[in-house]
């Protein structure tokens, strides 16, 4: 019996191994490291060089306010997920719940969600007042609560589907990982695919982009670029925020360009670049490649989960044999989830930040008028407040994207590749 639980560790072990290193293969295969070509020639970022002492000034001011609301959430979600997963506390709050063990486990996600949404809830209505002072939101606060309900209903129910597979499996199989490492790298395929069509709606509503000029002018570009482009679609972002957005989700049948309709006032030649960026993800098909390595990291996530289960099994008083086949154990996953999710978010931005810095290589070899892109990304970053000079650990844990001054540095490096005049 304890051989056969110490070849079972060691079979997870190698897997993980595995695992772990077709990600990084994959990764370090697919990310575009150097985005321009080689001999572009460097060209330093420089906020001063774009923006003005009073814009500068007033995006770090914007960071300043919402700073404290942010890192305290932060780390309320690591301590209490901290919680979870070091002491008996979510075995002690779970104990209280009877019935079937699958309705335990529903109930259990639903107390723990609960109780770590109540201690947030505060810290998100300081954010949103802040965003409100800036102008950022325009939204009442009956939207923002129902936003926010709404979003904890979602991740309600996509966390019950996974706890309540991990502890059925590990009820039922010895080496229950191994299914749940393919279950969970299915669920981030069919998830993703479907996030257009199922959770998007729960929160915008879309529709064609009015027929006219600008519209005719986006699809002619797009089949120029040779990506099929049915529509781009508007999604009434106006509700909710002043900000300027514009995003590619879903892949194959599910694919959509969507910009928000605060982009729409801007002077047609920067939406046409935005939504060249844009035509950059889809096609290189960025939704897809991304789902993929997260289908990969689910695995590898999931597989890690059978070993970080045992590690902590007695800290948090689960039984020994197979501690995630008893539903006080919710606690111990949604709390190793949320850890594995804070700290992935840093290599998820890593990967991202080069991937965006392609999209805008492409529009700009779509383009090639490299003066409006740097129009769009000083409009970009003074009307969403963009931070343009942030310290290594806001770059580290937030910026999916690089800083406008690296775009521009970037569109310059660009122009001077191509003999163009550098704006
Ligand atoms: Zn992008």
């Amino acid at each position: 019996m304890v051989d056969q639980r110490r070849a079972e560790r060691r079979q997870a072990g190698l897997v993980l191994a595995l695992l772990g290193a077709v990600i990084l293969v994959v990764v370090a295969l697919t990310t575009p490291w150097h985005a321009l070509p080689a001999g572009a020639p460097y060209v330093p970022p420089d906020p001063a060089r774009d923006f003005t002492p009073a814009e500068i000034a007033r995006a770090a001011a914007f960071d300043a306010a919402v700073g404290p609301p942010a890192y305290l959430s932060l780390g309320l979600t690591v301590l209490f997920a901290g919680l979870l997963v070091a002491t008996p506390f979510g075995a002690k709050v779970l104990g209280v719940l009877r019935g079937p063990w699958w309705v335990r486990v529903i109930l259990g996600v639903l107390l723990l969600t609960a109780i770590l949404e109540l201690l947030r809830w505060p810290l998100g209505v300081w954010y949103e007042i802040q965003l409100r002072d800036f102008g950022l939101s325009t939204q009442t606060w009956a939207s923002w609560n129902a936003d926010r309900l709404k979003s904890v209903g979602v991740s309600v129910v996509l966390t019950s589907i996974m706890v309540v597979a991990v502890i059925a499996l590990a009820r039922r199989f010895r080496r229950w990982w191994i299914p749940a490492a393919a279950g969970a790298a299915l669920l981030t395929v069919v998830a993703s695919f479907v996030y257009p069509i199922v959770f998007e709606p729960l929160f915008n509503d879309f529709r064609p982009m009015q027929a006219g000029p600008l519209r005719s002018d986006l699809l002619a570009m797009a089949a120029r670029d040779g990506v099929p482009v049915e529509d781009v679609l508007v999604a009434d972002a106006s509700r909710r925020t002043t900000a300027l957005n514009a995003y590619v989700s879903g892949f194959g049948a599910t694919r959509r360009i969507v910009v928000y309709d605060t982009l729409l006032k801007a002077p047609a030649d920067e939406v046409e670049l935005v939504v060249a960026h844009e035509l950059g993800h889809a096609k290189y098909d960025d939704v897809l490649n991304g789902t993929l390595i997260g289908a990969l990291g689910a695995a590898f996530g999931a597989v890690l989960l059978y070993w970080a289960a045992l590690a902590v099994r007695r800290r948090t008083r689960l039984p020994g044999s197979s501690p995630l086949a008893d539903p006080l154990a919710v606690g111990v996953l949604m709390g190793l989830v949320s850890l594995a999710t804070v700290l992935s978010g840093p290599a998820q931005n890593l990967i991202s930040r080069h991937v965006e810095a392609r999209a805008d290589v492409h529009a700009l070899d779509l383009t090639r008028d490299p003066a409006p892109f740097i129009a769009m990304q000083q409009r970009l970053a003074t009307t969403n407040l963009s931070d343009l000079s942030p310290d290594v650990v806001e770059y580290v844990l937030y910026a999916s994207h690089p800083t406008a001054p690296e775009r521009i540095a970037l569109a310059r490096s660009w122009a001077e590749l191509n003999d163009l005049p550098v704006p």
